[in-house]
């Protein structure tokens, strides 16, 4: 991609200055990025594959070191003769007043019997400016594609920001050159878990970080660097009080979330009493239980306002019906006069009469069957022809009076059709 902004035209400028890695830097990272491989032969006899000197040692080990080359091994007792490990070394060094992360991609190809094959190839760069601004310059990696082989490919150019870019490194290269600002930052070669430009650009580009770094308050640091959708000038007010009051935070994104919930309920962020709780798990798990129930009663209020506005077209479309009622003597069927009351009869039921809305269709019309108060089957009528369009008892299954039912109602249609007249 050809640089398109000032800032993207200064750093690929800034780029060329970099110098090549030298050969120092590339002998260590072949050394400590890659997994050296000592090969166990089911007769205890070891290979170094790095100089394939074999000796023979039986007792059991994950890791030994060759008495030849010095090398670090991870013994592996297997049929495999080729082996093949790629890592990435990080550099930390500065440019053009930049700081600059270099990625290599290291490899090693190992054959028992043969010469070790290393190569490396430098495919990322992370530039960031001292205000925290960064760009990256990068080879192309197709996406999904992650086999054994080389793939990274392509010149390095400036490319737009991808995650596969935020490398995280096999090793940091002990020698770093630093801008000033980072430094005075309280930076001391120190990762924290976080990816080298997690922390760079976290740290460059917000003064609240080096703050937090400096006062060795690392968790809150790690936390704020890795989740860079959390601001924290929305946590820093606070902080400083849990600060001033000498409260550790112990769990930082409980932490934070707690914070949330304290906002959401307007409380005073800025007071010990709420920020610096003793027990911050009993009292955030307070706060989540009464936003659950805030939203319950959230969805209640909902429902019942739809509920009133639903009854508003129901009895506009079925008042004329409303009282109709007959029995066999057994069965009682009336019509269903309400929303509340389709509802229930859908609660009872365990059916979706209520949830798929059949009392809003205007051609339809509602009853239920009883016996003795207690709800068998509920009937959905077709207004316009005068027939059942279903009669349906407890989750969707027939009762046992559900021919009973159909007669009773179908021999009371002309009751029915009576009130269309009216
Ligand atoms: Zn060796």
């Amino acid at each position: 991609m050809k640089p398109k902004t000032k800032f993207q035209k200064q750093i690929v400028e800034a780029s060329k200055k970099l110098p090549k890695i030298t050969d120092t830097q590339i002998q260590w990272a072949y050394r400590n990025c890659i997994e050296h491989i000592g090969h166990k032969t089911t007769k205890s006899v070891i290979t170094c594959l790095e100089c394939n000197h074999a000796w023979t040692d039986t007792t059991i080990m994950e890791h030994c070191t060759c008495p030849h080359c010095n090398t670090k091994l991870k013994i592996e007792k297997t049929r495999k003769r080729t082996f093949l490990d790629y890592e990435y070394l990080c550099i930390v060094t500065a440019c053009e007043g930049f700081q600059v992360l270099r990625f290599f991609y290291i490899e090693c190809k190992m054959k028992k019997g043969e010469e070790p094959q290393y190569f490396h190839s430098e495919v990322v760069q992370r530039w960031v400016a001292p205000n925290g601004k960064y760009a990256t310059m990068a080879r192309l990696r197709p996406m999904g594609f992650y086999g054994h082989e080389w793939s990274w490919w392509s010149d390095l150019e400036i490319r737009p920001e991808r995650s596969l870019y935020n490398i995280t490194p096999t090793e940091i290269y002990p020698q770093q050159k630093l801008i000033p600002e980072v430094q005075r930052s309280g930076y001391k070669k120190q990762f924290y878990n976080l990816t080298p430009f997690d922390l760079f650009s976290f740290l460059l580009s917000n003064s609240k970080a080096e703050t937090l770094l400096k006062a060795g308050q690392t968790d809150l640091f790690r936390y704020f660097a890795y989740n860079t959708r959390k601001d924290i000038n929305d946590y820093w007010a606070s902080v400083r009080i849990c600060f001033r009051n000498g409260y550790k935070i112990e769990k930082v994104s409980q932490w934070c979330d707690y914070i949330d919930l304290l906002r959401f309920f307007g409380k005073d962020l800025h007071n010990a009493k709420y920020v610096c709780p003793k027990n911050l798990k009993a009292e955030h798990d307070k706060y989540v239980k009464k936003k659950k129930e805030y939203y319950e009663q959230e969805r209640k209020e909902e429902a019942r306002k739809k509920a009133l506005e639903d009854q508003v077209v129901f009895n506009e479309e079925k008042s004329k019906f409303f009282g109709i009622q007959f029995t066999d003597g057994l069965i009682q069927v009336r019509v269903l006069e309400s929303v509340e009351e389709v509802m229930l009869e859908g609660d009872n039921l365990h059916h979706c009469i209520f949830t798929n809305n059949y009392h809003l269709k205007p051609d339809s019309l509602l009853l239920t069957a009883s016996i003795d108060g207690q709800p068998m089957e509920t009937i959905e009528l077709s207004i316009s022809e005068m027939k059942i369009l279903q009669c349906t008892g407890v989750c969707n299954q027939n009762s046992k009076y559900h021919k009973q039912i159909l007669n009773l109602v179908g021999q009371n249609i002309p009751l029915i059709q009576k009130r269309m007249s009216a």
